[in-house]
């Protein structure tokens, strides 16, 4: 009997931003044992898991204001001018791994703002309101920016003012579309608007790229953590053009029964926070499941 193909989606698994910071973590905790991080590295628990044996403290913002003297990382989401200032203040040092993409986001958009605000402008942000990433977004206008999470909410835009429109990096490329297109029919003539597409390619692509996979296969096994959004929307995305596709965090969770009738091929995929070795071993305990079909 033939063997079952199985293959690890090779777009798949941690983003470079989250490499990054991964890796700036790792390299401190090497080096000194002990890390503070403020929010979870990353969405995924297993990941957590493997740096919290590591030394990695996951805090919050009031943790930053109690401990003092600490190294603090911050993850690849980034951060409000607020934070820097409070992490100054109790002399903590900062190893910064804001995604180089944020991190140009975060510039653009306080340029922006600062030259709106002599026109009496205002800075339009789509995203999720509370996000990490928006709030570090936010921080770069005095939080004095719309946020925007769908075209149901154009409504708080004003639409006789100077604007410039943004996007949290992870929001979709149709909606942000949507969103331009009805400021450029609707805005006053008069005012300036301008658009700026920053949603992030190397989640974006992941879309078109994921439909192929999941048609390749007769099944897919999608792994990533309950908390992230990403994992969800790529896992729906599998769903929607494979029906034989099923979620896991980790490898407790697989199933015999998925693999019943016999497959001829099993397609593994993750999301941005999906750490490659986890899908390895997803794949390595398929192999076995699948031995004795
Ligand atoms: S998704 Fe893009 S912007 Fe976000 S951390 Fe990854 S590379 Fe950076």
């Amino acid at each position: 009997m033939p063997s079952i193909k199985i293959e690890i989606d090779p777009h798949s698994g941690f983003c470079f931003g989250v490499v990054k910071a991964v890796e700036a973590a790792e390299i401190e905790l090497k080096n000194n044992g002990a890390l503070y991080c403020l929010g979870d590295i990353v969405h995924n628990n297993m990941e957590m898991k493997r740096l919290q044996n590591q030394g990695l403290v996951s805090i919050n913002k009031q943790d930053l204001k109690t401990l003092k003297s600490k190294k603090i990382l911050i993850r690849a989401h980034g951060e409000p001018p607020s934070t820097y200032l409070k992490a100054k203040e109790n002399n903590h040092t900062v190893i910064d791994a804001t995604c180089p993409v944020v991190l140009k986001l975060q510039n653009r958009i306080k340029k922006s703002y600062l030259s709106l605000k002599e026109k009496n402008g205002q800075v339009i942000i789509y995203g999720k309101s509370g996000h990490a990433e928006v709030v570090g977004l936010l921080g770069q206008t005095n939080n004095e920016a719309i946020i925007i999470e769908s075209i149901n909410e154009v409504s708080k835009i004003d639409l006789n003012k100077p604007t410039h429109l943004y996007a949290q990096t992870t929001k979709s490329i149709d909606e942000f579309r949507e969103i331009a297109t009805y400021l450029t029919e609707n805005i006053n003539k008069e005012v300036e608007f301008k658009s700026f597409d920053t949603i992030c390619r190397q989640v974006a692509n992941r879309l078109p790229r994921i439909m192929l996979f999941a048609q390749k296969h007769d099944i897919i096994v999608f792994v990533g953590g309950k908390k992230s959004s990403n994992a969800q929307m790529l896992f729906n995305k599998c769903l929607e053009y494979n029906k034989s596709s099923y979620f896991v965090s980790d490898v407790s969770q697989l199933d015999e029964n998925w693999f019943t009738p016999r497959p001829q091929s099993i397609g593994i995929s993750g999301a941005t926070s999906t750490p490659p070795w986890l899908m390895q071993q997803v794949a390595a305990q398929i192999e076995i499941i699948t031995k004795s079909k």
